[in-house]
């Protein structure tokens, strides 16, 4: 018989948004008519840019003849091209990534997961609370110690490192999921310095990064001084170009940045990576890397400008729609998420179920995202524009 990885049965049973498909699905089914309108879970709804569907059609045509058609590709690491692209992206506002320290992969979720397997079981694990749930469960799998740093209403839900707690490897995202928070340059560099000085390493998610609208809100940790040296970045375009269905994203492991070895050698974390990668992973289909370089195009640039607008203006009506409540709320700025206090001191469940029967409107429950998360809840902007001002005037008629 084969022994399981207790570590499984440590975990919530059930993935939050499971839980809550489980309440809406039980919810219609006593109430067929019911004109729900879902704010709840991360997926965009505006379709991806003329630009990246041109450039998946030419790829795939491709693959339909001979003399162009690929198969494996060599590293599995992207096609140069993509890396090209992607480290011309990052020179567009102003930091140096050279594409030999960029993978492509499908998407990031599996990265923030993966990463883990380049770092020994023994490492202590700092995670802000609340959280996006992959960082946590991806570490509590492999069994290793987890500690929390609070986000909260005092700091604005952008924790800060703590000098007397010591980690190995930290997880930031910024701008933040579920908070909406984003960590200005000063704050990073407090994290970079904290890091360094604990020889960790951060592990910093910045799927959210095309929303960032304020000027001292990087669009990259490298965009601070010392991260090289102690991060790890992860990126997406699921939401910054619509690639939720199209699965493409990044990491950047550079070449400065290296571990010591339990005999004391240093060992560069970017071989570990490669090599790890090299043995799990086979690369994103041709197709979709023409797509994703399209996306990084001065045409695709612009196409994606429309639609993040176009979600930017739905965090607008949400802010403007709470603030005439005078709830309380954080994001909206530079994310498409905006978390609010749920008002009248409900708890995060509480208010859900009130919205739902209520108003008919589905959003996520701050308490799924960890225990800071408890009174508080996370509505997206990906929206349909004239379905956001609907809920919102729903919302607004509940007069809280
Ligand atoms: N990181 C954060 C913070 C996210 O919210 C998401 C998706 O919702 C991801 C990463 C993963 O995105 P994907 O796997 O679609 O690239």
């Amino acid at each position: 018989m084969p022994q399981i990885n207790e570590n499984y049965l440590k975990l919530e049973k059930n993935y939050l948004f499971i839980n809550i498909a489980k309440k809406v699905n039980a919810y219609k089914e006593a109430h067929p008519d019911a004109d729900i309108i879902r704010m709840g879970i991360g997926d965009v709804t505006l379709p991806i840019c003329k630009a990246a569907v041109d450039a998946m059609k030419k790829g795939a045509d491709e693959m339909g003849v001979k003399e162009t058609f690929k198969g494996y590709e060599d590293s599995g690491a992207g096609y140069d091209f993509l890396r090209e692209a992607v480290s011309g992206y990052y020179k567009s506002f102003g930091v140096d990534v050279p594409a030999d320290d960029i993978r492509i992969n499908d998407g990031a979720k599996a990265d923030c997961g993966n990463i883990v397997d380049i770092f020994g079981d023994d490492n202590t694990i700092l995670i802000t609370d609340p959280a996006y749930p992959v960082y946590v469960d991806s570490n509590l799998m492999s069994g290793r110690k987890v500690i929390y740093a609070d986000s909260n209403e005092e700091n604005g839900f952008a924790a800060m490192p703590d000098e007397n707690v010591h980690a190995d490897i930290i997880y930031l995202c910024s701008p933040n999921n579920p908070t909406g928070s984003a960590y200005t340059k000063d704050q990073l560099k407090t994290w970079i310095d904290y890091a360094l000085k604990n020889n960790a390493v951060i592990i910093y998610d910045a799927a959210y990064e095309a929303f960032i609208t304020e000027e001292d809100i990087p669009r990259s940790i490298y965009a601070v001084e010392g991260a090289k040296k102690c991060a790890i970045e992860m990126c997406s375009l699921s939401k910054t170009a619509g690639f939720t269905g199209m699965r493409c994203g990044y990491t950047v492991v550079p070449e400065e940045l290296t571990a010591k070895a339990s005999d004391g050698t240093e060992v560069s974390l970017k071989q570990l990576w490669n090599r790890r990668e090299g043995s799990k992973f086979n690369g994103v289909s041709y197709p979709v890397q023409c797509a994703a370089a399209a996306v990084f195009t001065p045409e695709g640039q612009e196409q994606i400008k429309v639609n993040i607008s176009y979600y930017q203006q739905n965090a607008k009506t949400i802010a403007s729609a709470l603030d005439e409540l005078g709830i309380k709320y954080t994001g909206g700025k530079n994310s498409p998420y905006i978390w609010l206090k749920c008002p009248n001191g409900l708890g995060s469940w509480e208010f859900f179920d009130l919205l739902l029967e209520k108003a008919n409107v589905v959003g996520t429950p701050g308490a799924g995202f960890g225990k800071n998360g408890e009174g508080w809840f996370r509505l997206t902007s990906f929206g349909d524009k004239d379905r956001t001002v609907e809920a919102m005037e729903r919302i607004k008629a509940l007069k809280f």
